[in-house]
């Protein structure tokens, strides 16, 4: 089997329909998004010539509420990766019960080929020719892969000159001083800190409990999510033994400062050299003896070739996608309990729908009150996914799709 995250995306619904015996005609209908959207944004570059982008956006199902998704500009954005994330949207959402449905965007484009004006004008230029199919009680896009507060402010700007409403509704991933939230930053990190808070003390991580003294944890990636990941197992018990970037991974029997490696990478720009570290490859960091492995990078990275190497035998999805469906299978033969990214990362999304919330009502929240109404949703949402693993006798993953699946389609 390929790894199109498309047919990765059914295939885990078609599981969680045959385990609790869905509704059929209703996942049916879930394996299409409802509307596909792609349009050509012409752009005026610096040097009076024009381009012609392609963007998209997915819009997968609104039963919940709003389509709500990210936006991500790159070079690789294709239907079949847009289509999967909107799909994965609608059923994070559901998992973490914030009332959104799923959708998601993106523009074909490498944007450090593009000037700050440039990179503005074609931002605008999207939301141009999308503005009839966004709003807050329509859908609402958010930062993704390479855009950012900037980018969602330029959209804004352009959404309410068009429509001459004020909107911070629109989009979430603002900048706090520009109607954002406080916590969104470490709301993924830290939502997935929860998450293994409480599976710890559900007794999933094998040999370990909240009390006990060697809890070792390998992460792949040290961007925005593995940093604050990072940061909350710190102050619970684990000694982080391996982190990597783009270029490799560092790796210490002893434990990783996390501030020293932040503070090595700014100045030279990979973790590579980290004072007490040997150097590991990504895919050696993968097959470490921890006992939780955390893929916070990329899609697909666990798949058939590598799933049998595993020697963790506890999987914290922070990535989107990071586990082909035929290395699932490897993991759930080898007693590998995997908690699936719809819940793992579902903090990002939940903090979104606060600022969205506070955005409607015109409140401000704490980052105090915005981290503990995050922990109570993540609380209750591991809740449910555990009572239905345990009712099913299915994996975290299936269960996840369940709890999911029934919310959706209880309102379709
Ligand atoms: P980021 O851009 O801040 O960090 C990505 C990290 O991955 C960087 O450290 C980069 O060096 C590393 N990386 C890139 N290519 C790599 C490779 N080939 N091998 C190993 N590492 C590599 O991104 P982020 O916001 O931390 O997101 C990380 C993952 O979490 C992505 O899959 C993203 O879709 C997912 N996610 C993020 C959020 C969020 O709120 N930021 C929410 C949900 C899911």
């Amino acid at each position: 089997m390929t790894n199109n995250p498309f047919e990765s995306a059914k295939a885990q619904l078609a599981q969680a329909a045959k385990v609790a015996g869905l509704d059929l005609k209703k996942v049916d209908q879930l394996n299409s998004p409802d509307r596909y959207i792609e349009v050509s944004i012409p752009v005026q570059m610096d040097d009076g010539s024009q381009r012609i982008f392609t963007g998209f956006r997915s819009q997968h199902n609104n039963a919940r509420g709003a389509y709500k998704g990210g936006i991500r500009y790159h070079q690789d954005v294709n239907l079949d990766e847009v289509r999967a994330l909107s799909f994965w949207m609608t059923f994070k959402n559901a998992v973490i019960d914030v009332p959104f449905g799923g959708g998601k965007g993106g523009i074909i484009v490498n944007p450090k080929e593009l000037s700050e004006a440039e990179l503005e004008r074609l931002s605008r230029g999207y939301m141009k020719q999308m503005w009839r199919n966004f709003g807050p009680e329509v859908d609402v896009p958010a930062p993704d892969v390479n855009t950012n507060g900037q980018i969602m402010a330029w959209m804004r700007d352009e959404f309410e000159k068009i429509t001459g409403t004020s909107a911070p509704g629109v989009i979430t991933g603002k900048a706090v001083e520009n109607g954002g939230s406080e916590g969104r930053t470490e709301a993924t990190g830290f939502g997935g800190g929860y998450v293994l808070r409480e599976a710890l003390k559900a007794g999933l991580v094998a040999g370990a409990t909240e009390d006990s003294g060697r809890k070792t944890i390998a992460i792949q990636g040290f961007g925005n999510v593995a940093t604050y990941l990072a940061e909350y197992v710190k102050e619970h018990g684990f000694k982080i033994v391996a982190l990597s970037d783009s270029k490799g991974g560092v790796y210490s029997e002893d434990g990783i400062d996390v501030g020293a490696a932040e503070a090595h990478k700014k100045s030279n720009g990979s973790l590579a050299g980290l004072e007490g570290t040997t150097e590991i490859t990504n895919e050696q960091l993968l097959e470490l003896d921890v006992d939780v492995l955390v893929p916070a990078a990329l899609e697909n990275v666990l798949t058939a070739d590598n799933a049998e190497k595993v020697r963790a035998k506890f999987i914290l999805e922070m990535a989107n996608g990071p586990t082909t469906p035929e290395a699932d299978e490897i993991f759930a033969k080898n007693g590998v309990a995997v908690v699936p990214d719809i819940l793992a990362n579902s903090g990002g999304v939940c903090v979104s729908y606060f600022e969205w919330y506070q955005n409607q009502n015109n409140e401000k929240w704490s980052k105090d009150d915005v981290l503990k109404k995050l922990d109570e949703h993540i609380v209750a949402a591991f809740k449910a996914v555990r009572e239905a693993q345990e009712k099913y006798s299915t994996t975290m993953r299936t269960a996840a799709y369940i709890v999911a699946s029934q919310r959706i389609i209880e309102k379709m």
